[in-house]
């Protein structure tokens, strides 16, 4: 069993661990036993300006070494992340609540981040831009842009980290960490591996602590040149506005409302298969997961009839015990917002097709029951608000075309799925998709090596691949005569 004492230091400043000035500490909670894991310390704008000052000062000799001893450090933090697994796994399930081995996978993920950036800070090319002239030469190349604030969400405590401080630090990027109050010892164990492997002090950062001192601070002060954040569209609206003061570059990964369209050619048992696990994986806190189903109306039955069958399957309960499928929710506003979502649908004439267990008495956590619903229209909330709790909703469509209009009737873009058999119509709609993600007969888009990000209000740039470095680059032009 993991163990953390009452309370620890989790400001990291210049390489050293601290306390916030204040001396004040906010308790970390497990959502399913609702029990306090520890106390961190709670930070502000104090311990900001310190640790942007310190990244700051990093940033010439870190964004100076060759990409190759950049590479070396971030190689050796995968390597030392997977080698403790088991550890960092149960650590993740203890304050995010997602079953031990959904958290192992993460933890998995998180360091398959590293390893890919690692690669990249090889390969980041500049260009020979052939002139018009002979004269001249012209030449571009990539720098990194500086000191990056990277703000990072609870339902993927450690990926959502790895995935922005991995490209930036590869680049030659420094950093100053936010991560989620709800979960901020997955991300002190990041910082503890990357210290462990060698990274040199101030080049990464971390105050845990008041969202809106840090931001505000990430915001207002000019040596910050990039904001990376993960978290709500409203957050993300609020950040990129005022990053207009100081013309900051943000990279947004915000919300979705993800469709699957599952049309009467699919393999209905890969597609219920998928379907629950898009929609019910980490208790349906996803940004990219399953928010609305349509089914075409040939299928309606026999799909819902295997969907439902497997929804009863899943086992509520502590991720850390053996056989749950499903944890809980982060917080009561979770479970509100999920009961509120249910509530305006069946008012509406929802009809809730399968409901699990309410919650049991041996669970004290914030737990709410997997739910399908059926006869659902396009006027509830479930329908064009994020639920970000394990509630399904299904509606039947007849063609092709009314149900591409549904799926793009949002103004999110993250992520959209289609389970088809049939080629043809796999390319024509997933080309018209307004998403920056589809999936065809698959639901768990998210890698190293592949461009994850939305379009619409869901975000803007890309995190992963090689196009997830480059957001933390500037491109040079410089031209020269001969
Ligand atoms: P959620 O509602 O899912 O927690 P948020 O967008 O509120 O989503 O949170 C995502 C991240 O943004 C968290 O690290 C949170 O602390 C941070 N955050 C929330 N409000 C602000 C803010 N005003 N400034 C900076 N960061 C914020």
């Amino acid at each position: 069993m993991v163990r953390y004492d009452s309370s620890i230091q989790s400001i990291f400043v210049d390489g050293k661990w601290c306390s916030a000035y204040s001396n004040q500490t906010e308790a970390v909670y497990n959502p399913a036993t609702l029990e306090a894991i520890t106390e961190v310390s709670y930070g502000g704008q104090k311990e900001t300006i310190e640790a942007v000052k310190a990244a700051k000062m990093a940033f010439p000799e870190w964004s100076e070494l060759s990409p190759r001893k950049r590479s070396n450090i971030l190689y050796k933090a995968s390597e030392y992340m997977l080698e403790d697994v088991d550890r960092l796994g149960t650590i993740l399930t203890m304050e995010q609540g997602k079953p031990l081995k959904e958290a192992k996978g993460e933890v998995k993920g998180a360091a398959s981040f590293l390893r890919w950036y690692a690669e990249e800070a090889n390969r980041l090319y500049g260009e020979w831009i052939p002139s018009s002239n002979t004269r001249n030469r012209l030449l571009v190349i990539p720098q990194p842009i500086g000191v990056v604030g990277a703000i990072t969400p609870w339902n993927f405590p450690s990926s959502m980290i790895t995935r922005k401080i991995g490209p930036a630090l590869a680049a030659g990027c420094t950093v100053v960490l936010k991560p989620a109050p709800e979960t901020p010892l997955s991300a002190i164990e990041i910082i503890k591996i990357l210290e462990k492997a060698g990274i040199p002090k101030g080049v990464v950062n971390l105050v845990t602590g008041n969202a809106e001192e840090i931001g505000r601070e990430f915001l207002s002060n000019k040596d910050v040149r990039m904001i990376t954040f993960t978290g709500s569209t409203k957050v993300g609206k609020y950040l990129m506005k005022e990053s207009a003061e100081h013309v900051k570059k943000v990279s947004l990964e915000l919300g979705g409302h993800a469709p699957i369209l599952v049309f009467d050619d699919a393999d209905l048992d890969v597609a219920a298969e998928l379907t629950l696990g898009s929609k019910f994986r980490n208790s349906g806190q996803t940004c990219i997961c399953a928010n609305r189903v349509y089914v075409q109306s040939s299928i309606w039955e026999a799909f819902n009839e295997k969907l439902t069958e497997k929804v009863k399957e899943l086992k509520l309960g502590n991720g850390l015990d053996d056989g749950t499928t499903m944890g809980p929710l982060i917080n009561q506003q979770a479970i509100e917002k999920a009961e509120d979502h249910l509530k305006d649908a069946t008012s509406k004439g929802a009809e809730v097709l399968f409901e699990g267990e309410k919650q049991k008495n041996d669970l004290q956590g914030y737990f709410y029951p997997p739910t399908v619903l059926g006869n659902v229209s396009g006027d509830m909330k479930v329908m064009n608000e994020e639920t970000f709790g394990p509630i399904i909703p299904l509606q039947p469509f007849d063609d092709e075309k009314t149900a591409m209009n549904w799926a793009n009737d949002t103004d999110y873009g993250l992520a959209a799925y289609i389970f088809t058999e049939n080629y043809r119509r796999s390319v024509r709609v997933s080309e018209k998709l307004e998403y920056g993600i589809v999936g065809i007969n698959e639901v768990f888009p998210a890698r190293a090596e592949a461009p994850f990000g939305g379009i619409k209000q869901s975000g803007i740039g890309k995190e992963g691949g090689h196009y997830g470095i480059e957001e933390f680059v500037e491109h040079k032009y410089i031209a020269s005569s001969i």
